[in-house]
């Protein structure tokens, strides 16, 4: 198991249940809740911090704050150890 305390701010004031983040993403960490029509961040430990999902949404729902100490961008980045 990799340790992160990598987190994902949702607003769901702000939403408006467009989808644009739930398809943005490429892994599993969103899921569409349809009752709610808004996002579900499920599994934030698996996120790529692609920033895709912050980058789409016109309504600034939603931020991504990357843990910089975690092994798993380390492992990505391995150049900035
Ligand atoms: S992209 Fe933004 S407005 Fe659209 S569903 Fe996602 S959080 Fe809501
Ligand atoms: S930053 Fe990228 S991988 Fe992480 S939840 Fe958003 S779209 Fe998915």
């Amino acid at each position: 198991m990799i340790g992160t305390n990598h987190r994902i701010e949702f607003d769901p004031e702000k939403c408006v249940g467009c989808q644009m983040c739930y398809k943005a993403c490429f892994v599993d960490v969103i899921r569409w809740d349809e009752a709610a029509r808004r996002p579900i961040f499920k599994y934030v430990e698996d996120c790529e911090h692609c920033f895709c999902c912050m980058s789409v949404c016109r309504r600034d729902a939603i931020r991504v704050i990357p843990d910089h100490e975690s092994e798993h961008l380390l492992q990505h980045f391995d150049r900035y150890r």
